[in-house]
């Protein structure tokens, strides 16, 4: 083919494919521009997972009436001015690339006013052929309704996942606005239901509350410090308070959410020893440093930031964490960490300092993956000699004598596989399940309650009576025998995050993969001393 220059159409839908990759990124760049336009009340409303549409309402400055127009067009900002501008951005936008974008890839619609109008100005774009200027009664501020997003572009459409996860991104882009702009008021609303909502007194605790329930933000620790002119402040979560992922640590540039594997790199560094191998803290840390010493500009979605100093920042982190750390949590005794319980079958949870600070060997040696039931759904039906038992050392392994020598079997692995071989021969029939004698309260995150509703159906098959109660809560009335001592809180809790681990629905395989879980977390663990009637 010969060279063409693309119509406008098409250039501008490729740049959109930059920018708005899913609903949560047309959700992030319209909030960007209502923190940009000052506003104090920024309420957001989405139908289908913002496909069908996404409402954003401010009480910001607005856009004047003879502005609008130019507002939807490329590269037109009100937000810089030079290329120098660019080496010093104090705004979320720079490019003015965010209205064009998406009106080029759905139906948008802006309605504005601008503080001293006696009107409000309206334009409709659509797949990037923008309307006439209406002159409509509005409130001050700017709304804006995107309907029908990518119907223009089928081909992005495909690229989307399920619903529950394309939610699950809004929730989080607004969660992580809502914690870097404190003051301001946020209402996120999904199908109709308030899936997040912040008071805008500037609490950043009381915020974390409303994401990860009071429980968790109650032991969250306060970073503050300063070093020459770079500013770290935020909530971390002490050592003893952990997950197993990564996904609930954020940080924040000059109040811009970023994704930087060297920022979390200091901060695990700043916990250095703290942590058990494989568990990773909450963590929400911003940093405030003069806008000249980072640059923004170096991704389409702005995720991504450089330093001018990186080394200077990752040294900030690491000691603004350290100190933190020590502050307020001093290195428990060895001792203490490996705390004999005799006869107690509890489930040892890492939200409970000084308990079930277990082995890590043992921890994240995973003895299922080589049995479990990924590989072989048959589980192999190897017949174990008879054996006797001689003893327990070192409060982690059962000593026994065979036929062929002596055997050592590690306490928690061995554990676990009767539970899991009973659990999976009860499968099918009736699990048997033990009712709480008061039913307990969990509250979870926005994001992590979507998914546990979708497993809600999978949890009761296998004994557990969760249901809804109230939004982002929810109450436990039975779980399964097996975990009959464990702290049903913690139960739920340990489970939604391994659902988190996934990001494909697991479906059928499901079932099989939350015994395994379940089974885990049941086993005794090392360092707990059992009786012989255990130890048979
Ligand atoms: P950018 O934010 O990079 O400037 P956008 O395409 O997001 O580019 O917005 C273009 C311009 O429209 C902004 O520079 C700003 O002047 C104006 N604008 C957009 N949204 C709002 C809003 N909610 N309130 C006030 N002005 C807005
Ligand atoms: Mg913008």
């Amino acid at each position: 083919m010969p060279i063409e220059i693309l119509p406008d159409e098409i250039a501008s839908q490729i740049a959109a494919g930059e920018v708005v990759e899913r609903p949560a990124s047309v959700v992030k760049e319209l909030v960007e521009n209502a923190i940009d336009a000052g506003a104090q009340n920024i309420e957001v409303r989405t139908l289908e997972a913002g496909q069908q549409l996404i409402n954003i309402r401010d009480d910001g400055q607005g856009i004047p009436a003879d502005e609008l127009q130019l507002a939807v067009t490329r590269h037109a900002t009100s937000k810089l001015r030079s290329a120098e501008d660019l080496f010093r951005v104090n705004t979320l936008g720079f490019r003015g690339e965010a209205l064009a974008s998406i009106g080029s890839v759905s139906r948008m619609t802006i309605t504005s006013r601008v503080e001293g109008a006696d009107s409000g100005a309206q334009l409709h774009v659509e797949g990037g052929i923008v309307g006439q200027l209406e002159r409509i009664g509005a409130p001050r501020g700017t709304e804006i309704l995107v309907s029908d997003l990518f119907y223009n572009v089928p081909a992005r459409r495909k690229f989307l996942k399920s619903d529950q996860t394309e939610r699950r991104h809004i929730d989080e882009t607004l969660t992580n606005y809502a914690l870097a702009y404190p003051q301001i008021r946020f209402v996120l609303e999904q199908e109709g239901k308030i899936a997040l909502q912040t008071t805008g007194n500037g609490e950043r605790k009381e915020i974390m509350a409303a994401i990860y329930g009071f429980d968790i933000a109650r032991q969250m620790l306060e970073v503050i410090a300063q070093e020459g002119d770079i500013g770290v402040t935020g909530l971390i979560s002490p050592g003893s308070l952990t997950r197993s992922n990564r996904r609930a640590i954020q940080f924040f540039v000059n109040g811009r959410p970023v994704q930087d594997y060297s920022l979390t790199a200091a901060l695990l560094q700043g916990y250095h020893t703290l942590l058990m191998t494989g568990r990773y803290p909450f963590a929400q840390v911003f940093i405030d440093m003069p806008s000249d010493r980072v640059d923004v500009n170096v991704h389409p979605t702005k995720a991504e930031v450089r330093f001018r100093d990186r080394d200077e920042v990752f040294m900030a982190i690491q000691r603004a964490i350290r100190r933190a750390l020590l502050a307020y949590s001093p290195i428990p005794e060895l001792r203490s960490q490996y705390q004999w319980q005799p006869g107690e079958h509890n489930f040892p949870t890492t939200w409970e300092p000084n308990r079930g600070q277990i082995n890590p060997e043992v921890e994240s040696a995973d003895p299922l993956v080589s049995i479990g039931p990924q590989e072989s759904p048959e589980l192999p039906h190897t017949r174990m000699p008879v054996l006797r038992l001689v003893g327990q050392i070192a409060a982690a392994y059962l000593i026994a004598e065979g036929p062929d020598g002596l055997y050592l079997i590690d306490q928690h692995a061995a554990h676990e596989r009767v539970l899991f071989e009973r659990f999976l021969r009860q499968a099918g029939d009736q699990v048997a399940s033990q009712r709480l004698l008061e039913p307990v309260v969990v509250e979870l995150p926005p994001a992590s309650s979507r998914l546990l509703e979708q497993q809600l159906s999978v949890l009761h098959q296998l004994g557990f009576a969760v249901e809804a109660f109230g939004r982002n809560s929810y109450l436990v009335r039975a779980v399964p025998n097996l975990l009959a001592g464990m702290d049903p809180a913690a139960a739920i809790r340990v489970l939604v995050e391994d659902f988190e681990e996934d990001e494909t629905p697991l479906q059928g395989k499901l079932e099989e993969k939350v015994i395994a879980r379940v089974c885990k977390r049941a086993a005794v663990k090392a360092g707990q001393v059992l009786s012989e009637q255990e130890q048979k």
